[in-house]
């Protein structure tokens, strides 16, 4: 029997403001979607925890014997500076900046993303969609949510119009905003005259000239809203109405509530059962964010090159850090917080290293049973790892208890207990007991730094032969240098 049927979720879910009992709408299927990354530039820690958070919570779905279509999409266009309706593209901005392609940008950012998840052991969503891979259905939507009324064009651009929704809709329905506050408290800016209202967003941007990434449309050679391409591949592939849809807290408004709006108006149901907001990540108490800078790129924290912390750490001990936190909680990271956890995470992984040792007697002297199901109800009360973490330092205990003679238990119970704890440790949490990589990444760090200061020493005495030797030696063993201004980074396949 499918293990749902007896563990029963509850979900907060931010639409209500409630726990709620977590219903499918099929039977034994999840569909869930979660905002993915604008690859502008590499993903900082705080990223890295929000998408954690979906990858515990698509971990634990799936163990269920929940059948899960997880889709988590790659932002490559249409996102604006400042998440507006204004301003340059991030993408294309950063090309302008490089001098080179934004499909390149593109490329580099998502190869940093893929990369730096995998060092964090995620397991990859069931469909990655792209933006650009779906503009000819951003389009189709445009088309129906201008027909049905909600949307209009001017001079090129599609704006979705906020006021005449919210007569028969609720706009503010997820972030508890309301459109007379919205209205009160926005200014009327110039190079915004083209729509009705400050509060309408963009379906559709008419390109300037020199705007690279652009598409033809009905309206003008453009490209789609931000907001638009998550509504476009959420509902491509996981229907009109699905169960899950989550994201970090920033984008409940206005990216989320925007969603629920475009869903409403081209398909007049609401998108999304259970809205799931993860909370932030701070550093030095506050948001940790590319825009302020105040970030912590995950390489900076695994190789220790950074000015914040005391030393390199592990991705097990960064996963168990984050996973000791509940993921509707704030979380900052210190270092105090991170050697804390490492012993905590050491800890756990030599009790788990023991259980092959362990001795069974005729009985067992503690219930097993009770002591995994309370590891169940803890999960099952909207994920909540911190109270799943401190049952396994529970099993640490009894752990060192059998082993030295103060506690017994069963070989059938033995068998219990030593599976359950492999389940909740490496394949809930998502951590392994792998030895620390980040030492022998350090070595080729250092390694191909020093190949890429001799190949400058080479270009700078116009020895290009050796130059381009160093460079394609290293593509030939899956090490790519990729030049930019700011200097030569390197990449491994
Ligand atoms: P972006 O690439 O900026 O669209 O962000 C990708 C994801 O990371 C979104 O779900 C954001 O909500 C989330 N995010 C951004 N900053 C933080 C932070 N400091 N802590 C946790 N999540 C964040
Ligand atoms: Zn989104």
């Amino acid at each position: 029997m499918q293990l749902y049927k007896n563990q029963h979720i509850k979900i907060y879910n931010s639409l209500t403001g409630k726990k709620e009992a977590f219903k499918t709408i099929n039977e034994g299927y999840v569909g869930m979607y979660v905002c993915g990354p604008t690859v502008y530039s590499n993903v900082h820690l705080g990223n890295v925890r929000t998408f954690m958070s979906f990858d515990m919570i698509f971990r634990y779905l799936k163990h269920l014997d929940y059948k899960v279509r997880y889709v988590r999409n790659i932002t490559d266009a249409g996102h604006l500076e400042n998440d507006a309706d204004v301003g340059e593209d991030k993408i294309t901005k950063k090309a302008r900046l490089e001098e080179i392609e934004p499909m390149e940008i593109v490329q580099r950012y998502t190869v940093d993303f893929h990369n730096v998840l995998n060092r964090f052991n995620f397991l990859p969503p069931s469909i990655e969609p792209t933006a650009t891979g779906h503009i000819i259905e951003q389009i189709e939507l445009i088309n129906t949510i201008i027909e049905n009324g909600f949307g209009y064009e001017v001079n090129g651009s599609v704006y979705f119009d906020v006021h005449k929704y919210n007569e028969t809709n609720n706009y503010g329905i997820l972030s508890k905003r309301k459109l007379e506050d919205l209205i009160h408290n926005t200014r009327a800016l110039d190079g915004q005259s083209d729509k009705k209202n400050p509060q309408d967003f963009a379906l559709w941007k008419k390109a300037e000239p020199t705007h690279i990434m652009r598409w033809p449309s009905p309206w003008s050679d453009g490209f789609p809203g931000w907001h638009l391409e998550c509504t476009a591949m959420s509902t491509k592939y996981l229907g009109n109405q699905f169960d899950i849809h989550g994201g970090g807290m920033d984008l409940k408004f206005p990216h989320h509530e925007c969603e629920i709006a475009q869903n409403q108006a081209a398909k007049g149901q609401a998108p999304v059962n259970y809205w799931m907001h993860a909370n932030m990540l701070e550093l030095n108490g506050t948001r940790m964010s590319k825009s302020s800078g105040n970030y912590i790129n995950p390489a900076e924290l695994l190789s220790g090159k950074n000015d914040i912390m005391s030393k390199a750490y592990n991705p097990n001990v960064i996963r168990f850090f984050m996973m000791q936190s509940a993921y509707r909680s704030v979380l900052d990271l210190t270092d105090n917080g991170l050697l804390a956890s490492e012993k905590g995470f050491n800890r756990l992984m030599n009790a788990v290293d023991d259980l092959d040792n362990l001795k069974s007697s005729n009985t067992s002297s503690f219930d097993v049973k009770a002591w995994k199901q309370s590891c169940y109800n803890a999960m099952n009360d909207d994920f909540n790892t911190p109270i799943l973490i401190a049952n396994l330092f529970e099993a640490v205990n009894h752990i060192n208890a059998i082993k030295e003679g103060n506690t017994t238990i069963s070989p059938e119970d033995l068998e219990l207990f030593k599976n359950a704890i492999h389940t909740f440790v490496f394949d809930l949490l998502g951590l392994n007991n792998a030895q620390d990589t980040t030492e022998e990444t350090d070595k080729l760090s250092g390694a191909v730094a020093l190949l890429i200061k001799l190949r400058q020493e080479a270009r700078a005495n116009k020895d290009f032969a050796l130059s381009d030797k160093i460079r394609d030696e290293l593509a030939e063993v899956g090490i790519t240098l990729n030049d930019s201004r700011e200097g030569t980074t390197f990449s491994t396949n």
